[in-house]
């Protein structure tokens, strides 16, 4: 996916604010922050929203998740609390074609949409 935004930041073409990676998971500060703490958390495989996920992706599902845990705890959150937000496909307004995860964190959401 060469023209993916977040594949060229996976390469290192675009630069980041990296806080964890290993060799399937990236997570790096979102440009445009949404609440103190806003993290993107990403797999390195393309994947262009959670409605592609294929049935082998599961266990990488599955780890994506416990990374964000970690990171929450780095990041002092865990207890507290954080909001994870995944837009997927048009109607959410998903603008970013590559699967990822908003780690949100460090205020208190009031306005909850469910
Ligand atoms: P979404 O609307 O769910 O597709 O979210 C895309 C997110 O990517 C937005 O929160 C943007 O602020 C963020 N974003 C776009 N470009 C960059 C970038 N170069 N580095 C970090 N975050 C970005
Ligand atoms: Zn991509």
């Amino acid at each position: 996916m060469e023209d993916c935004l977040f594949c060229k930041i996976i390469r290192g073409e675009v630069p980041s604010e990296k806080v964890y990676e290993d060799d399937e998971i990236l997570a790096f500060k979102d440009i445009n922050p949404a609440a103190p703490i806003h993290i993107l958390v990403i797999p390195k495989k393309h994947i262009d929203s959670l409605a592609q996920m294929k049935k082998e992706d599961e266990p990488l599902m599955g780890k994506i998740h416990s990374v964000i845990n970690k990171i929450a705890e780095e990041q002092g959150v865990l207890e507290k609390g954080y909001r994870l937000i995944v837009n997927c496909g048009k109607d959410s307004g998903q603008e970013v074609m590559h699967l990822h995860f908003h780690l949100l964190a460090g205020q208190k959401f009031g306005d909850k949409i469910v």
